[in-house]
C-alpha cells in the first residue's frame, strides 16, 4: 500500500518564529518519516498580500534555509518553490472556471484581507482558495496539515474536488483531509501579555534571533506585580511565559519556577533570565544551521531544483489526466 501523501506550503513573508516551529515545522519534521511528504514555498500566494515584494528571491531562500535548519530532510521530503512548478497554473485555471463568485466572496479570510487592504482587493485574493486547491489536488494529497485559519480553504478544496468529479462525471479527485498532527494544537503565546505569537503582532522570537536579541525581547516581556495568593491561577502574561518555558526548558526548571510562583517567592527577573537562556540554548543549533545553509547558495539551488523536478513529475501526470477528462487531447 502506498504511503499517504502529505503536502504543505508556507508563505515566504518573514522569518520563522517559535510559533511556526512548535505549531507547524516541528510536526513536519516528524511527519517526513511517517508519510510521503512534500513541502513548498508559496511565493505566488504571497503576491495576493505583497504584490511588490522587496526581494522575493531572497525571502524564498531564507525560508528554504530555515526549513532545512529545522530538520526537513529533502531526501525524505522534497521542498520546492511554487513558482518553479508551473503545472499548478493550469489546474488553477480549470478550478477557476468551476468556482463561483458568491462562494469565493463568502470565504472569511478573503473578507478579512479585503478589509485589511481595501486598496488592493485583487482577483488573486478572491481566488486564493482555487490556487490552494490546485496546489493540493495537483499532488493528489491525502492530508494537509493546516492551522485553524486554513480550515475554510480546505473545505473549498474538497468542494472543488467534488465539483470537478460531478461536472465531468468521474471519480477522479479524492477529497483531501485537514490534518492535525497532535490532538491539541500547540499555541505559542507572544511576549506582550496577550494573544499568540505572530509576525504581524510584533511579539515574536525568531529562530534566527541572536542571543542578545532573545535576551532583550524576553527581559521586556510583560509581567504583573506578582502572585497575591498561594497557588493562584496564573494570569495570562505570566501563564504565557510558563507556556514558552514548558516548550524550551527542562521539566525540572519548569517545576522549580512553578513551585516558586505557587509559594509566592518568584522573582520574574530570574524567571526571564532562565527563560532567555533556555530559548537561546534551544535556538542556537538551529540558528547556526540557518547561517550555514543560507551561505550555501549552491546547495539551496540544488534542493529547490530537485524538489521542483519531483513535484513536476507528479503534477504533469495529474495535468495530463485532467486535460483528458475535460476533453483536451
Ligand atoms: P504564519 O506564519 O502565520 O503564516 O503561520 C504559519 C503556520 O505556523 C500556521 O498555520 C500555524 O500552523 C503555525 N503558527 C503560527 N503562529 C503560531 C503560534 N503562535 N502558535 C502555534 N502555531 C503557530
Amino acid at each position: 500500500m502506498r504511503m499517504e501523501r502529505v503536502i504543505s506550503g508556507i508563505r515566504p513573508t518573514g522569518n520563522l518564529h517559535l510559533g511556526n516551529y512548535f505549531g507547524a515545522v516541528k510536526n513536519f519534521v516528524r511527519m517526513q518519516d511517517e508519510y510521503d511528504c512534500m513541502f513548498f514555498i508559496a511565493d505566488w500566494h504571497s503576491l495576493t498580500t505583497h504584490p511588490t515584494p522587496e526581494n522575493i528571491r531572497q525571502s524564498v531562500r531564507t525560508i528554504l534555509a530555515e526549513y532545512l535548519a529545522c530538520g526537513i530532510d529533502p531526501a525524505k521530503a522534497p521542498i520546492y518553490i511554487q513558482s518553479d512548478v508551473k503545472d499548478v497554473l493550469e489546474l488553477y485555471l480549470y478550478l477557476n472556471m468551476n468556482a463561483y463568485l458568491g462562494e469565493l466572496e463568502r470565504v472569511t479570510s478573503f473578507k478579512e484581507k479585503a478589509r485589511k487592504q481595501p486598496d488592493n482587493v485583487n482577483a488573486g485574493l478572491l481566488t486564493y482558495p482555487c490556487l490552494m486547491a490546485a496546489d493540493i489536488l495537483m499532488h493528489k494529497a491525502d492530508k494537509v496539515p493546516v492551522g485553524k485559519d486554513q480550515e475554510q480553504n480546505m473545505e473549498m478544496a474538497r468542494l472543488f474536488a467534488r465539483r470537478f468529479n460531478r461536472i465531468y462525471n468521474i471519480e477522479y479527485f479524492k477529497e483531501p483531509e485537514s490534518f492535525h498532527y497532535t490532538k491539541d494544537a500547540v499555541k505559542v503565546p507572544g511576549l506582550n501579555g496577550t494573544g499568540k505569537m505572530g509576525k504581524s503582532e510584533g511579539n515574536c522570537i525568531y529562530l534566527c534571533d541572536d542571543e542578545a536579541t532573545i535576551k532583550k525581547k524576553v527581559m521586556r516581556a510583560v509581567t504583573d506585580s506578582g502572585p497575591e495568593r498561594l497557588n493562584q491561577e496564573k494570569p495570562e502574561p505570566i501563564a504565557n511565559l510558563f507556556t514558552i518555558m514548558e516548550l524550551v526548558s527542562t521539566p525540572d526548571t519548569y517545576a522549580y519556577f512553578d513551585d516558586q510562583y505557587n509559594n509566592m517567592t518568584i522573582r520574574y527577573g530570574d524567571l526571564k533570565k532562565q527563560l532567555a537562556a533556555d530559548i537561546n540554548a534551544f535556538c542556537a543549533p538551529i540558528r547556526e544551521k540557518i547561517i550555514a545553509f543560507s551561505a550555501d547558495e549552491a546547495y539551496l539551488s540544488r534542493v529547490a531544483a530537485e524538489g521542483a523536478e519531483r513535484a513536476h513529475e507528479r503534477a504533469r501526470q495529474t495535468i495530463e489526466e485532467v486535460r483528458h477528462i475535460i476533453g483536451f487531447r
